[in-house]
């Protein structure tokens, strides 16, 4: 039977902003349009108190203090103040007593000093991995951990990367491609006693998994609106009130808001959404991971039953409840997408200068090239039903043996 519109199985990539949140923002988009910078009159002092109470909202949601939590503009900006903040060192000052900015890079890569040392993973976020790139660029010496096909990686493999020399492990919580966990808080253990800085890429993970400061041992934590049934353009970073911390230098300048480390006028009313956002998920959590696993779990088996060669990247490992990264033998990964529109979900496959590449992430894991290109995210959400992943099972299903049957007639089998 025709639908009317697609079914949304694609909430690793944005969510739909909650009517609360979108309740709760509306304010501060028209009638109290205060900059909370400004303490000159009651609009101010409201828009700085709202921004105060999302604050410990999200401070809440992390078992974090308020004053540990920055506003960004999203993951991505977390992820480069976290990892270019801690890495590049505190800028030299002039006897005007102001920066000097060309010596940085001479300060690095100078023969006389070492090439700080930074660990990281082949399967993080372009927003971890092209920082890192960049920092290698500029004299960093940077350490890639593959984790072959399980996806994960582990303590021991950052313990065998460890030096002397490390300044900086950044490690993703939980991978948006495969929902693949990582054992994040044995990490942080190891790079607490080794006083290494320790920074994950929690986009994925918080606000559907227990999140929590004081027990898991990160010293710096990014998030999303986007990811959690907030709005887009706004996040959060956690930074540990230690000594660590202490030397993150700000990768944007200007009005010194949020304690210097990222200026620029608060976003209020995305601000406030991200508090409320925070709020309800820590509601729902507890309800909502398992029943996405059911569901998820019904998906796969769906497929499974209904095909063969369909393989579950990351099935060994631990992985969130609500994403699954399945690729797909004899199959064209972009005839899949074109024929499978009733359910619009991601393909694990980037398009640039028109080549289509296998995702950095399914190579890391060893997934053969072929396969990776065949591949289909699908990720559920608070408003996934039965009925949408019996619908998708179907469509899918439908759309590979057709296409299957007809490889050979198109010359493509
Ligand atoms: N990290 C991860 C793991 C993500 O999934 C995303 C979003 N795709 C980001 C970072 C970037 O987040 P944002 O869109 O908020 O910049």
């Amino acid at each position: 039977m025709p639908i009317d519109q697609p079914i949304y199985m694609d909430h690793a990539a944005s969510t739909p902003c909650d009517p609360r949140v979108v309740g709760a923002m509306l304010p501060y988009l028209s009638s109290s349009p205060g900059n909370p910078s400004n303490r000159n009159h009651r609009f101010g002092w409201e828009a700085a108190q709202a921004v105060e109470s999302a604050r410990k909202q999200v401070a809440a949601l992390l078992n974090a203090s308020p004053h540990e939590i920055i506003f960004t503009s999203g993951a991505t900006e977390s992820n480069n103040i976290a990892v270019k903040g801690i890495a590049r060192p505190p800028l030299p000052l002039g006897e005007d007593g102001r920066a000097q900015r060309g010596q940085v890079r001479a300060q690095i890569s100078s023969p006389s000093s070492s090439r700080p040392h930074i660990i990281t993973a082949a399967t993080e976020h372009k927003a971890v991995y092209d920082p890192a790139h960049t920092l290698e660029a500029e004299g960093f010496d940077v350490t890639y951990l593959t984790p072959g096909p399980k996806g994960a990686i582990t303590a021991e493999m950052v313990e065998a990367a460890l030096r002397d020399d490390t300044i900086l492990v950044s490690v993703m919580w939980a991978n948006n491609e495969t929902g693949v966990i990582s054992d994040v808080p044995a990490i942080a253990r190891l790079c607490n006693e080794a006083n290494v800085a320790m920074h994950t890429d929690a986009t994925q993970w918080v606000g559907k998994m227990p999140t929590d400061a004081s027990r898991d041992g990160f010293d710096l934590l990014s998030m999303s609106g986007h990811k959690i049934y907030g709005p887009k353009g706004v996040g959060a970073l956690y930074i540990r009130d230690n000594e660590r911390t202490r030397a993150l230098r700000a990768q944007t300048e200007g009005g010194g808001q949020e304690r210097g480390l990222r200026s620029g006028t608060l976003n209020v009313p995305g601000i406030v959404g991200l508090g409320v956002a925070c709020e309800i998920c820590a509601e729902h959590m507890d309800d909502e991971a398992p029943r996405l696993a059911k569901l998820r779990e019904r998906l796969e088996k769906g497929l499974l039953s209904r095909l063969d060669g369909v393989h579950i990247n990351g099935a060994e490992a631990k992985r969130l409840p609500h994403i699954t990264n399945i690729s797909f033998e004899r199959m064209d990964g972009e005839a899949l997408m074109m024929v499978a529109t009733d359910v619009a979900c991601s393909a694990a496959s980037a398009c640039s200068s028109m080549a289509v590449k296998p995702s950095h992430v399914l190579t890391a894991m060893d997934v053969p090239e072929q396969m990776a290109l065949a591949t289909l995210r699908l990720s559920l959400g608070r408003s996934t039903t039965e009925e949408d992943v019996d619908y998708a099972i179907d469509h899918i299903a439908t759309a590979v043996s057709n296409l299957r049957a007809l490889a050979p007639l198109l010359g493509l089998g």
